[in-house]
């Protein structure tokens, strides 16, 4: 049985789409179980009608035809109550409904399956038999595993449509589609799809006659494509709230980087054409990034794939699809995969929206927009982009939906929001210079949190206050091998230097877990609970100390440097690394160079530090809150983890307990306590945090505008009442609901949804 299971999904998952992988399953259990009938009826999202979508024994001119509303007949009473449902003689059966398109009449033994996705029913998997027959056991689980296996697939054909596709081929009704949030913002647009480009894995090995030759034209390729990239910043230019150019020096580092160039010169150099060589590098190079648990790094395989077709369209000659589009005054792109050069072909002034398949808030796409201020939605999965092109669509960048050809009423209410959105964002724009103070006078600086991608200046231009957070794996994973002293030096250097006399809170190398470096692989079972951050380098204090020389060096006569531990999990660890840094300090004097010692600071991430937060209040300078890593770990929810996504929740009262519990330590100690999670920049979060009593907060430095609005409109009095009140509740869904409601009364519940 095992053997058919697995050659049935495997059939299944090489289908093209959904109408295909229907067909297959059920002839293949019809087959396989030698019953008379085997089909599968699905639920319309719209109407919620059990829809015929596949049979292979009824007549065929029923599928698409028989629709069951309100749960009727024996398979709405399979999905009503979510069990199977095995009868020897189905006619006699009360709930059993005649449908004569079906010759139904026909069938005695009926066996109905649920197919249960996320406990919500998605359809139902049918078997019926001529004769009176009751199905054993085997039968049964066997379905049951069918189904199981296949829910997850048809709940993504169902999110985008493909069910309704299946059912009208040509015509294109409501859709709307669920991805995820890529940026906040509502837009309504005219969708301009962008695909069919140049695929590299698909790119077949040729010899080459002249391998010089071949080589001089790849490098001219490079050289083309390092002008495109610099036309598309200028392109950008005004744009972006800054002249900021930093993603795309991102790219431009690859087509310079050795790693990446020159095994394409050496394939080159061994008989193999340019785009075969270019293949090979880019697939080994995308391999090495999808690998990675980091969502972030995963999504820089994406970097690579846009570049490598930038190349291969060089290489080929071929005009890029992005010049010969002509773009409506309010576009919405959607495509598979939008890249963030794409995006940057754009004139700025035609872009309101971006919808892509693929991707995540991670995305360099979804960060682009963010900075832009441009409504994403990321990530819809099976969006039907071929019939997609031309017709209206609505991007509703909160809420991670989007719909197409929207109703009179919907269209309608968006627009309103659209209109009360553009007037918050020009009410934003003013408090750029105000400081972030409550209205009983605390002053909260808002911090940025930068150093993936070096997003110094947009962090500049947001009002940002200083870093909270710098995170410095960026430079190691983009190398060859561990970056020398001086190399790191000069990096740091330009980031104290950008944000001076600003304080710039740097946080040594946290690899190890999700984020692994591509020259120095941890292969373990549970990354999350093993070798990682501060673990990794106290193992390894050549690394370390390297790091902790860097900084220091780097803040030499300008002072605004504050040294940040992750992973802290005992105080021996915190003890450790702080006499590593001492003695990096004393050395650095003793070869006769003047530097401060900079403050030196805890992550707490770890929940057993929790228990020992005084004494670790006691010995660090200040304290920062990693909501990220401290919810996943006191909830047990892994933070890349689909399938338990939904469970991973910052706002769980136990998160807020314990980020409490770390506040009040903080204070006895009188250690100052700031937040660089994710949950700083939830404006619902962010209130939590004034009342709690948080010294300073640090976030993307898109969301500061945001928590500035949230912070001038509450006093911290008003904000301690409600830490008191939604501490009391019992799960998150009620402290939302509180922490929505007091947003709303004070005017700024546009925070947290579409509208003003
Ligand atoms: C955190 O864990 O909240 C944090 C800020 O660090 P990172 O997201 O880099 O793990
Ligand atoms: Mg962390």
């Amino acid at each position: 049985m095992l053997d058919i299971l697995r050659s049935i999904v495997q059939a299944v998952n090489d289908a093209r789409n959904l109408e295909q992988a229907l067909s297959i399953i059920v002839s293949r259990v019809k087959g396989e179980l030698k019953v008379d009938v085997c089909s599968i009826y699905l639920r319309n999202q719209e109407t919620s009608d059990l829809v015929l979508m596949a049979s292979d024994g009824l007549d065929p001119g029923s599928i698409g035809a028989v629709r069951l509303a309100n749960n009727q007949g024996l398979v709405g009473l399979v999905a009503q109550r979510a069990e199977h449902l095995n009868l020897d003689n189905a006619i006699e059966h009360p709930s059993f409904r005649y449908f004569a398109e079906t010759g139904e009449e026909r069938y005695h033994g009926f066996l109905g399956v649920p197919i249960i996705h996320h406990r919500q029913v998605l359809g139902v998997l049918v078997l019926q038999q001529r004769r009176r027959h009751r199905y054993n056991e085997d039968i049964v689980t066997f379905v049951v595993t069918i189904a199981a296996q296949l829910a997850g697939a048809i709940a993504h054909a169902e999110l985008s449509g493909d069910i309704d596709a299946l059912a009208s081929p040509e015509t294109l009704d409501v859709l709307a589609l669920k991805g995820v949030p890529g940026a906040p913002g509502v837009a309504i647009g005219q969708a301009v799809v962008l695909q069919g480009q140049a695929d590299i894995e698909k790119v077949p090995d040729r010899k080459v006659e002249d391998p010089a030759a071949e080589k001089r034209r790849f490098l001219q390729a490079v050289k083309a494509v390092k002008l495109e990239v610099r036309a598309m910043v200028e392109n950008m230019g005004d744009a972006l709230p800054t002249a900021d150019s930093a993603l795309f020096d991102a790219y431009l580092m690859m087509l310079e980087s050795q790693s990446l160039i020159q095994p394409i010169l050496d394939g080159i150099a061994a008989g193999n054409w340019a785009p075969g060589a270019l293949r090979d590098t880019a697939t080994a190079h995308i391999r090495v990034f999808r690998e990675m648990e980091d969502p972030y790094l995963r999504e820089r395989a994406e970097d690579v794939r846009d570049l490598s077709r930038r190349l291969l369209q060089q290489l080929e000659q071929k005009p890029e699809q992005g010049k010969r589009t002509r773009y409506p005054r309010h576009t919405i792109l959607i495509g598979e995969e939008i890249t963030a050069s794409m995006l940057a072909e754009i004139p700025p002034k035609s872009l309101a929206g971006v919808v892509s398949m693929r991707g995540s808030t991670t995305s360099h796409t979804a960060i682009l927009a963010r900075a832009l201020g441009i409504p994403a939605v990321m990530g819809v999965a099976d969006l039907p982009v071929s019939r997609v092109g031309g017709r209206e669509v609505i991007v509703d960048g909160y809420a991670g939906r989007i719909y197409i050809n929207a109703p009179a009423t919907i269209k309608r209410e968006y627009r309103r929001l659209l209109k009360e959105e553009q007037e918050l964002i020009e009410g934003l724009q003013g408090l750029r210079d105000l400081p972030a103070e409550s209205e009983d006078g605390f002053r909260i600086p808002l911090y940025a949190n930068t150093g993936l991608l070096s997003d110094i200046a947009p962090s500049l231009h947001s009002g940002a206050e200083g870093v909270g957070l710098y995170r410095t794996e960026f430079p190691f994973m983009i190398r060859e091998r561990f970056p020398g002293e001086n190399s790191q030096s000069e990096l740091y250097r330009q980031v104290l230097q950008a944000f001076h006399p600003h304080p710039v809170t740097m946080r040594t190398l946290d690899v190890g877990g999700d984020k692994a470096l591509p020259y120095f692989p941890i292969v373990e079972d549970n990354p999350f609970l093993g070798w990682r951050g501060i673990r990794i380098t106290l193992d390894h204090p050549e690394i370390f100390l390297t790091q902790i020389r860097a900084m220091l060096r780097a803040n030499a006569e300008l002072g605004n440097l504050q040294l940040l531990l992750p992973m802290i999990a005992t105080l021996d660890e915190f003890a450790d690394a702080r006499a590593l840094i001492l003695r990096a300090h004393a050395e650095l004097l003793e070869e006769g160079l003047e530097l401060p010692l900079p403050p030196i600071g805890a992550m707490v991430e770890v929940p057993s530090i929790i228990y020992q937060i005084d004494q670790l209040a006691a010995r660090a300078d200040f304290l920062s809150i990693g909501s990220n890593d401290l919810t996943q770990y006191l909830l047990a929810v892994d933070r890349n983890n689909p399938r338990v996504a939904a469970l991973y929740d910052s706002l769980h009262p136990s998160v807020l307990l314990a980020v409490k519990a770390v506040i009040d330590g903080a204070k006895r100690q009188k250690t100052p306590v700031s937040i660089c999670g994710e949950m700083a920049g939830d404006p619902m979060a962010a209130l939590l945090l004034l009342g709690m009593g948080v010294d300073s907060l640090s976030m993307a430095s898109s969301s500061i505008a945001r928590i500035k609005w949230v912070i001038r409109s509450f006093s911290r009095r008003r904000a301690r009442a409600l830490v008191k009140k939604v501490l009391q509740a019992d799960n998150p869904q009620l402290i939302r609901h509180e922490l929505g409601r007091a947003l709303e009364r004070a005017g700024l519940g546009g925070l947290v949804r579409a509208g003003k």
